[in-house]
């Protein structure tokens, strides 16, 4: 584990994705100037992160029941009850989950992640996703690359702009993966929007890139992967071999999926 003067190295003075998300979704771990951005956001805003964070939670149990005991977490947000671990110990208490996020404040908060059950096992390390070969490095010594592993990204990339190269990151840390891996990705989108509420310009203007994408662009991440049913949807549209209610609304502000590796 990565460790360090975290609450030093917390900067109250603009807001952090992790602690928008925090505030959005009732959380206690932000500050002010992340409560004062998270006003600002269209009223579906609180419960399209809910709807993400329960996908997370049906995602990582399929996984989990799929017979996957290694989880590559990316993004992880500050700890909420249940976290992945939590998920997917429940149903394998041998499961191993490798977690990492490039915010000071979950590490501040990494001691919640890191509460394994004594037959599994539970880390933390500080990193940016734009780093993959030192993630893969560290991950490691905690995973067996040589089994299948979940690498999840949620809600993590559309902090990643197209300068950056998100699908050239993926494909990195896809690479590591055996076959009978998983990607499980969630991506925030404006698709089902309208224009009043389209916010990017308030999270551009605070110092956070934004960068939503449309449903062509997001499935970009799960090229040559094998999508499992239900496919590529919207996060309260995932559920595991149910058919997907047709209507959308601005709640749906996250395209979701799951795939294998080959
Ligand atoms: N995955 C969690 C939290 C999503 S909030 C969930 O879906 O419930 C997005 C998280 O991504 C935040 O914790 C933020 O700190 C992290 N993040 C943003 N940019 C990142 C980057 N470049 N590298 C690593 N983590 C990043």
């Amino acid at each position: 584990m990565t460790t360090g003067p975290a609450k030093a190295r917390i900067d109250t003075s603009r807001p952090h994705p992790a602690r928008v998300y925090d505030y959005l979704l009732g959380g206690k771990d932000h500050y002010p100037v992340d409560q004062a951005l998270g006003e600002q956001m269209p009223p579906e805003a609180r419960e399209a992160v809910a709807q993400n964070r329960a996908f997370m939670h049906r995602a990582a149990d399929w996984a989990a029941r799929a017979g996957i005991d290694q989880f590559l977490d990316i993004g992880t947000g500050i700890p909420t009850r249940p976290n992945l671990h939590q998920v997917v110990q429940e149903i394998n208490p041998a499961a191993r989950v490798v977690y990492t996020d490039n915010d000071p404040i979950v590490l501040r908060h990494a001691e919640a992640l890191l509460v394994s059950s004594p037959e599994g096992a539970t880390d933390y390390l500080e990193a940016d996703v734009r780093e993959p070969a030192k993630i893969l490095e560290h991950a490691g010594t905690v995973l067996d690359f040589d089994r299948p592993v979940a690498l999840s990204l949620i809600a993590l990339m559309h902090f990643v702009p197209d300068e950056d190269d998100p699908y050239g990151i993926t494909r990195t840390l896809l690479n590591a993966l055996a076959p009978g891996s998983c990607l499980v990705l969630s991506h925030f989108t404006q698709d089902f929007l309208s224009d009043e509420q389209d916010r990017t310009d308030e999270y551009r203007s605070s110092g956070i890139a934004l960068r939503p994408r449309t449903g062509p662009e997001v499935a970009r991440f799960f090229d040559g992967l094998d999508l499992v049913d239900p496919g590529l949807v919207t996060a309260p549209r995932w559920y595991p071999g149910a058919a997907v209610p047709e209507s959308r609304d601005a709640t749906d502000s996250f395209h979701v999926g799951v795939a294998r590796v080959r």
